[in-house]
């Protein structure tokens, strides 16, 4: 805390001085800030991703002098050094408060239930008013693990809202029409509030499996450190798309929803990635967020890889979706197979280790 505190007291001074000096000037964007845009982030004294050139951590709406910029990663000066960050995390608008990311401490006033705290969407959350069904609750889990991570990942097991298919809630926020197809065609304005999920070739329900799915990876990320936020626990939960997004927004660091596709070719997991298109990027809170959501995907994917996951294709198809359009933390859906693909506990218990690989590469744990 004090660390940061002096940080921030003698950035700009430090950095304006150091302009001045030979070699800085060239690279120099003048007055040039930009702001965190993710709760905690890491600055490097070079621009890799390594375990040994982490320099520390930045807080969320803190402002950095930028000198210098290259796509992926921004140069900073901090403390009268040259350190690097994620392109990603920084905005060069002032984000509009904490709240996006505010820690659990701060809003976790719930019930306890058995371990852990319920947590119902606020009227007070942003986006919180495009929700129809609203009733059921959350629950954040605290992890006991001594080596604790202090950050919190939303798992949204898909589906499994018993109702939500015929009721309609609004895609974008701003009322405009969705840009790709998927479950609701592209050019709609309003899609089913949670449809019910494909059926497996064994006749097993998606929403079964993405549960079982939930269960298994909640336990992993507990017992590696993270806080997990639980979307739903049994069958059912009250909790539409925009609900459960607006409900990991304002409580967690991450949000991965847990889906099987509707294909029948055991083709591999892939991440729905936010589709490149032009008018759809621009549009808030995409346009802050989107390059986040596709890097959770890409480290999710890069995890999944690593415990040996078949991945479809280059592991991402770009879809526009109501997670998406209402998230202001890192967001993906995740379709971890499809109705061919074998889903027996072994199977689920590679994936959440491949999920947890991936959550730790996202941090840079
Ligand atoms: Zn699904």
């Amino acid at each position: 805390m004090k660390r940061h505190n002096w940080l921030k007291k003698h950035t700009l001074g430090l950095a304006a001085a150091l302009l001045m000096t030979a070699g800085m000037s060239q690279i120099a964007l003048a007055g040039d800030s930009v702001y965190v845009n993710t709760s905690s982030l890491r600055y490097r004294t070079s621009a890799q991703i390594k375990d040994n050139n982490i320099a520390g951590n930045l807080s969320y709406g803190q402002k950095l002098e930028r000198v210098g910029t290259s796509g992926q990663w921004t140069m900073i000066l901090l403390n009268g050094k040259k350190y690097y960050v994620s392109s990603a995390y920084v905005t060069s608008k002032k984000p509009a408060s904490a709240g996006a990311v505010q820690t659990t401490s701060q809003t976790a006033a719930g019930a306890q239930t058995s371990g852990g705290t319920a947590i119902a969407l606020s009227s007070n959350y942003k986006y919180a008013n495009y929700s129809k069904i609203n009733s059921g609750t959350a629950t954040l889990y605290r992890s006991t693990a001594s080596n604790k991570k202090n950050k919190v990942v939303c798992v949204n097991a898909g589906h499994g809202t018993n109702g939500g298919g015929s009721v309609k809630t609004q895609c974008h926020p701003d009322g405009s029409a969705k840009v790709t197809g998927g479950t609701t065609g592209a050019g709609a304005t309003s899609a089913v509030a949670v449809s019910s999920g494909m059926t497996f070739a064994d006749g097993t329900a998606e929403s079964k499996v993405t549960l079982a799915m939930a269960k298994v990876l909640k336990t992993k990320l507990l017992n590696a450190g993270y806080d997990v936020l639980m979307i739903r626990e049994s069958d059912d939960v009250q909790l539409d798309n925009i609900a459960r997004t607006v409900i990991a927004n304002n409580n967690a660091d991450c949000h991965i929803a847990l889906h099987w596709d509707s294909t029948s070719s055991n083709k591999g997991a892939f991440f729905m990635s936010v589709p490149s298109n032009a008018t759809y990027r621009a549009m808030e809170p995409v346009a802050s967020h989107w390059k986040q959501h596709n890097q959770l995907g890409e480290s999710l994917i890069s995890g999944l890889k690593s415990a040996g996951v078949k991945i479809y294709s280059k592991g991402s198809m770009e879809m526009d979706l109501t997670q998406t359009s209402y998230s202001t933390i890192p967001s993906v859906d995740i379709e971890l197979g499809d109705k061919a693909s074998d889903h027996s506990g072994a199977t689920l218990e590679t994936l959440a280790n491949g999920l947890l690989a991936g959550v730790n590469i996202f941090f840079g744990q």
